[in-house]
């Protein structure tokens, strides 16, 4: 007699446990691990699905109910993507149920409103004599509604069903007509518009210079004699590494294997798809978060039907359901974007590394600018590193400089602009050249700092800076020390001191005050909010409609600009200060991303650096381009604080509408996990206990946050904790029950 372990209606994110069914005889054939079934539950019918087959019954027989039948036309998920699942929530913290959600491609039930586009089919969009044969007949023959829409198709090659319908005044029978006839076709409008057939005929491939072939050849290698590694290729923007992945990629594709390739969000624009489509065809898609659910699920059919063989997106595309995976790329490497902000809290790269183990694939991390982590690691030989040292186009970095805004005040100057700024702005406006403002962080108050002096308040016991809360108050989240907010520099007693309130709005109207004919653009969450706002604003400074673009972190990310020959970064400080241990980290990459923005064409940029604290290694090393020399002064100072890579951080985030229950079951929670630890005792190293503290922002909708954090060199000390944490939680569901636990490894 056979059983099933079944996870129930995985909607239920609380649920942390399997139940166990019989598996009658004339299901045998039909399900498997990963199978979705209909069960009953207590008095429902409800879905769940097969993690496990056992013939070991785990209770009473008598009592066992039966699986009813399978799902019809759901598609049995791998079961590595269980395996996946509880890898997840054993490294890090969650429900099984939350865990299965994330890896798995999830139906929507409720019906979405689809946009989509109409296309040639390909029989008719290759044939050209054909359509126009069509098209004659239709003349003849009056249709004129088919005529009309076949040579407006004939011209665009792919058109909006919206304005087929509203503007070509075509009707739904119509277009209905000519799908069945298979000359036109309708498809999602997810893909970066039309990209059109013929045109991947011309791509092109680039013939690699000798440090790119040198990389290439080297992971071919390794995988042709079947070694899966992951490899870290660090080169700037421009040296060519996305040439190296194609190569590799079409390697790999020829194997019959498939890739996923992930590119931040925010990069992921029409020129990078394209270049993915001239080369490798309509095996490539892509995912995005303006996809809706089904639309994302269609996706996952289509690369389990072997449609589709290459996969590009965020990190979700990293659970695309290949069957016979061989690499996966990760571009961007270092962007934080890369870290799940729902539960589970899983890193793509990490999770990347693990699915590639699973499938026996290979792993591609490349950056300009590596995350600390990736680079610590590709340092102690975990990863195999690969460096570029030239662009391949042969432009020349900018010129970088930094403006102590400290002597601005001093000598006078109150505005955004420094004085160098302001006259580089003026040179360029002159030349009809185009500029870039960037404001490395949205319009925030975080840090306290003295305008004076450059004196930035930090706690005392943990090197990072206060946050100032509205309660008057300075406090740090790491260690939740607190002290009130000062009116004077504690260090030079100016009363320049307070926190920092700049948005790029602000920065707007400041350029048409100093620059009233500038045409000026802006670029933040608020001007972008609509479908494809974003993008409409890059293709119009692009295109030449505006001198200057104001905006934060998306205007710098993966955007060529040719005409740009200057990027001021207003107050470069606005991210070193934040209260996060990786806040020098970030600063260094966004002032290192922002510069490679300026003179990308022939004429070489000038990148102008505005802050309080110029000398910082953050931008001293960024000025001077200098990686290495950052990670050294940064890997010194994360091993002194035993921050990540070198110790391990774990927090646990309780949240409740009941201030007084959220902050007893933290400090049970730390005595729970106290007591543990003395138990494992100090052979593994001893494991700091922090806390609990209040989130930076206690109280949101009325629902408090504090925190708990756990130091350790080793990240199974850690996980063991959470286990423990976790198992009290189960079983002490009658006082937790009112409270959301998040649980975040290395932030
Ligand atoms: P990265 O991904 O490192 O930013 P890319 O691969 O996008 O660099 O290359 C930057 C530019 O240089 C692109 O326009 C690309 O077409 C071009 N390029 C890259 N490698 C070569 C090469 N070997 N020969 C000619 N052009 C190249
Ligand atoms: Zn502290
Ligand atoms: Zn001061």
């Amino acid at each position: 007699m056979w059983f099933a372990d079944i996870i129930v209606d995985i909607s239920i994110d609380k649920l942390d446990k399997t139940f166990q069914y019989i598996l009658p005889d004339e299901l045998l054939d039909v399900v498997e691990i990963g199978s979705q079934v209909n069960i009953p539950f207590g008095r429902r019918r409800i879905t769940g699905y097969v993690v496990n087959i056992t013939d070991e019954a785990s209770f009473d027989v008598e009592r066992m109910k039966q699986v009813e039948s399978v799902v019809n036309r759901s598609v049995p998920i791998d079961s590595r993507m269980i395996k996946l699942a509880y890898w997840m929530k054993h490294n890090y913290g969650s429900t099984i149920n939350q865990a299965l959600k994330t890896v798995l491609p999830i139906k929507e039930e409720i019906r979405e409103k689809k946009e989509s586009i109409l296309a040639l089919s390909e029989e008719y969009s290759s044939d050209i004599l054909r359509l126009d044969t069509l098209l004659a007949e239709c003349e003849r023959k009056h249709y004129a509604a088919k005529y009309r829409l076949l040579s407006a198709l004939k011209e665009d090659g792919a058109i909006d069903e919206g304005i087929v319908k509203s503007k070509l005044n075509i009707s739904s029978s119509t277009i209905k007509a000519l799908i069945q006839q298979g000359v036109i076709e309708q498809k999602n409008s997810i893909v970066y518009r039309n990209p059109i057939h013929k045109e991947y005929a011309h791509s092109s491939k680039c013939v690699l210079n000798n440090e790119q072939r040198f990389v290439a050849n080297c992971i071919i290698e390794d995988y042709d004699r079947g070694n899966r590694e992951t490899y870290l290729i660090k080169g700037v923007t421009g040296s060519g590494k996305t040439e190296v992945y194609l190569d590799v990629i079409e390697h790999v594709l020829n194997q019959g294997r498939q890739v996923i390739m992930l590119i931040p969000e925010i990069a992921l624009t029409y020129q990078t798809v394209m270049r993915f489509y001239k080369r490798f065809g309509n095996i490539v898609s892509i995912l995005n978060s303006r996809m809706s659910k089904g639309e994302r699920y269609d996706q996952y059919l289509r690369a389990k039907n072997g449609e589709i063989r290459v996969m590009i997106g965020p990190r979700s595309a990293l659970f695309a359901p290949f069957d016979n995976l061989g690499l996966i790329v990760i571009d961007e490497e270092h962007e934080s974007a890369y870290k799940s902000d729902g539960v589970p809290k899983y890193h793509a790269r990490e999770t990347a590394i693990e699915i590639a183990r699973l499938c026996d694939a290979s792993v591609i991390l490349g950056s300009a600018t590596p995350s600390v982590d990736a680079y610590y690691k590709a340092r102690n030989g975990e990863y195999k590193l690969f460096v570029l040292n030239n662009r391949a186009n042969e432009s020349k970095l900018p010129k970088v400089e930094t403006v102590d805004l400290r002597k601005e005040l001093k000598e006078g100057n109150k505005s955004i602009f420094s004085r160098r700024l302001a006259e580089l702005m003026n040179d360029r406006l002159n030349k009809k050249e185009q500029i870039m403002l960037f404001l490395n962080r949205r319009g925030y108050v975080g840090f306290i700092n003295c305008r004076e002096c450059g004196y930035v308040i930090k706690c005392p016991h943990c090197d990072v800076a206060l946050t100032a809360h509205n309660n008057g108050r300075l406090v740090c989240h790491y260690c939740g020390y607190t002290e009130p907010d000062k009116k004077v520099c504690p260090s030079c007693g100016s009363k320049y001191i307070g926190g920092f309130k700049v948005g790029t709005e602000k920065i707007e109207t400041a350029v048409k005050e100093i620059f009233p004919d500038a045409r000026v653009l802006r670029m933040d969450f608020d001007t972008t909010r609509g479908k494809e706002g974003h993008e409409k604003i890059l293709e119009e400074f692009a295109g030449g409609n505006a001198d200057i673009l104001v905006g934060t972190q998306m205007i710098v990310k993966g955007h060529d600009f040719p005409k740009v020959t200057l990027m001021g970064i207003l107050l470069a400080d606005l991210s070193l200060y934040s209260s996060d241990f990786r806040a020098q980290e970030r600063t260094f990459q966004l002032l290192t991303q922002a510069a490679g923005r300026a003179g990308r064409g022939d004429i070489p940029g000038n990148v102008v650096i505005q802050s309080y604290d110029p000398s910082h290694y953050s931008i001293q090393r960024a000025v001077e381009h200098d990686y290495d020399g950052f990670y050294e002064q940064e890997i010194m100072y994360r091993d002194l604080m035993e921050y990540p890579p070198v110790s391990n951080l774990m927090s646990v985030k309780l949240s409740s509408k009941d201030e007084r229950l959220v902050n007893e079951a933290a400090q049970e929670l730390r005595s729970v996990a106290a007591t543990y630890i003395e138990e494992l005792g100090t052979q593994n190293g001893t494991v700091q206990i922090i806390g609990p503290t209040r989130a930076t922002v206690y109280k949101v909708n009325d629902i408090f946050s504090v925190l708990l954090y756990f130091k350790q060199k080793q990240y199974t000390v850690l996980t063991q904790i959470k286990d423990t944490l976790e198992k009290y939680i189960r079983e002490h569901d009658n006082e937790m029950r009112y409270i959301n636990i998040q649980f975040d490894f290395n932030q």
